[in-house]
């Protein structure tokens, strides 16, 4: 895995086949600098090759009774259970994240794997004996077609089995392409399927960028589009996809806020809140990125905030008691410290600059916990996704403040609040933009029986990834009404 001369290849029709590419990039493991393997960044013919095949094998494989489909994932769940730790190592080699969290994130996966197993009782329709006399009417589910998966760098396994385990279970073929930042995890996400039996040509892997994506955009064998990835990008996905006719989930960038009350639990809400900000590097979707304090608890907070960042030891994920690794790569970090900058200039107060910490090595790309306090809606760390361990605190007067201040965002996916009191709660839910809220805990993603329903500019489409969502995104239905 660590030979720097080896070119990933693509994964089509059960074979390992070269790309046509000229241009490959290379892979870094982000803590050390090193270039781990290259990637191809394959062309439109490559894409169009592996849509014709995975097109081809819809026809068998829609057709292959669905709790057939599903044996095939129970055996593929155990093989992930077998490879746990063999898959977290790869996910902290080429992301960077810390390796019990890569623990965490093959888990995520597995559990995908687990729902989507359901599939003969997720699949099933309904029926109405007597709509008229004699009549009866049934609806029937029947998968899509070939569906195409553009993933992104954060989450190599977890983000991948948001797809196509649902999607295969439910009857459809699929065509991925993972992040060309963090590529290889998928490889092995394919060995392991073949392994478990699946027909050739159900799953397949295109490895590349912009030309991939577009190709999946406009290929008009390709039915549906599940993307994950940032604003811009699912902006432009969800819209060109829509236009070319397809159905489009695409889960976006984020912002996410926590509200701290003066009645929380100090010492669960400060633990709870440099998890959700520093941990992965604050490479998460629903990392906590903006607390807004009550005036009453701001300085015990903050005391405590910065004294559990201290603590954090910052090095390679690999190593034993790491918690935090490092961003994904130079031009990120680059970008993370003109931001610190940038929130200097614009007037917030450093209370922790991690610019400098311990464990920042010259070779990998280090940022330690940095927290900006008097951060206000107007500054650009307020607004934009850092994507990296940098906090920003407000202080408000109560939670109606917080709230409105937390709705100024254009982003809308997570949204935590930390109290004792049950009717600040209730208007916390009723009152804040967000489709994922956490009550006393950091990091509120929801398990994979329940949507990842992000809102506003965090998410483009109807149905979201994963639940019942997920499963109506993956098929269509026939309704039936009968005389006989
Ligand atoms: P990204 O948008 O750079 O890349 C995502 C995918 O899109 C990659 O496969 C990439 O190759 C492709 N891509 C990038 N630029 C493109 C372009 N101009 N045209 C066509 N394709 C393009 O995202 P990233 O940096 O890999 O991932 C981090 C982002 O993903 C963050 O914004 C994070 O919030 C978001 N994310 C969101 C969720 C969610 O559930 N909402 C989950 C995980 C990550």
């Amino acid at each position: 895995m660590t030979n720097t001369n080896k070119t990933l290849k693509n994964y089509v029709n059960g074979e390992w086949i070269e790309s046509n590419a000229e241009k490959t990039e290379s892979v870094y493991n982000p803590a050390t600098g090193e270039v781990i393997a290259k990637v191809p960044i394959s062309t439109r013919e490559d894409l169009d090759q592996a849509v014709e095949i995975a097109a081809s094998a819809f026809t068998g494989w829609s057709e292959t009774a669905v709790p057939k489909r599903a044996r095939i994932l129970f055996k593929y769940q155990q093989l992930l259970v077998d490879h746990w730790d063999e898959l977290a190592e790869i996910i902290t080699i080429e992301n960077g994240k810390n390796f019990k969290e890569a623990q965490g994130e093959v888990l995520r996966g597995i559990e995908c794997v687990e729902f989507a197993a359901g599939a003969p009782t997720l699949m099933m329709g309904s029926q109405l004996s007597s709509i008229a006399t004699g009549l009866e009417s049934g609806e029937y589910r029947y998968p899509i077609g070939v569906v195409g998966g553009i993933t992104p760098f954060n989450f190599p396994m977890m983000v991948p089995c948001w797809m196509f385990p649902m999607a295969i279970a439910t009857g459809n073929t699929f065509v991925l392409k993972p992040s060309e930042r963090t590529p290889l995890l998928a490889n092995r996400l394919a060995e392991l399927l073949e392994e478990a039996g699946l027909p050739k040509g159900v799953f397949n892997i295109v490895h590349g960028a912009h030309d991939v994506v577009n190709g999946l955009l406009e290929n008009k064998k390709v039915k549906a589009i599940s993307f994950v990835g940032s604003q811009p990008v699912a902006e432009y996905v969800y819209k060109k996809g829509s236009e070319n006719l397809k159905r489009v989930q695409a889960l976006s960038g984020a912002k996410n806020h926590s509200i701290v009350l003066n009645d929380a639990d100090l010492e669960n809400a400060t633990t709870q809140i440099v998890n959700a900000a520093f941990g992965s590097a604050g490479e998460r979707c629903m990392a906590c990125s903006v607390v807004a304090v009550e005036e009453g608890i701001a300085d015990k907070f903050i005391e405590l905030l910065v004294e559990k960042s201290n603590e954090i030891k910052i090095g390679n994920g690999l190593d034993e008691g790491v918690f935090l690794g490092p961003v994904i790569r130079d031009q990120h970090k680059e970008k993370t410290l003109q931001y610190i900058e940038k929130g200097e200039s614009e007037g917030a107060r450093l209370v922790r600059d991690g610019r400098n910490d311990k464990g920042i090595q010259d070779k990998g790309y280090f940022v330690g916990p940095t927290i900006f306090d008097n951060v206000t809606s107007e500054m650009k760390i307020w607004q934009d996704e850092v994507f990296a361990p940098v906090l920003s605190i407000t202080r408000v007067k109560n939670l109606e403040d917080g709230v409105e201040l937390t709705n100024q965002s254009k982003f809308a996916n997570g949204a935590c609040i930390f109290t004792k009191h049950g009717g600040s709660v209730r208007k916390f839910r009723e009152t804040i933009d967000a489709g994922m809220l956490g009550v006393n805990i950091g990091v509120p993603a929801p398990m994979a029986f329940f949507p990842f329903s992000g809102w506003k500019d965090s998410f483009y489409g109807d149905l979201h990834a994963n639940g019942k969502d997920g499963v109506n995104f993956y098929t269509r239905k026939k309704v039936v009404t009968a005389r006989w």
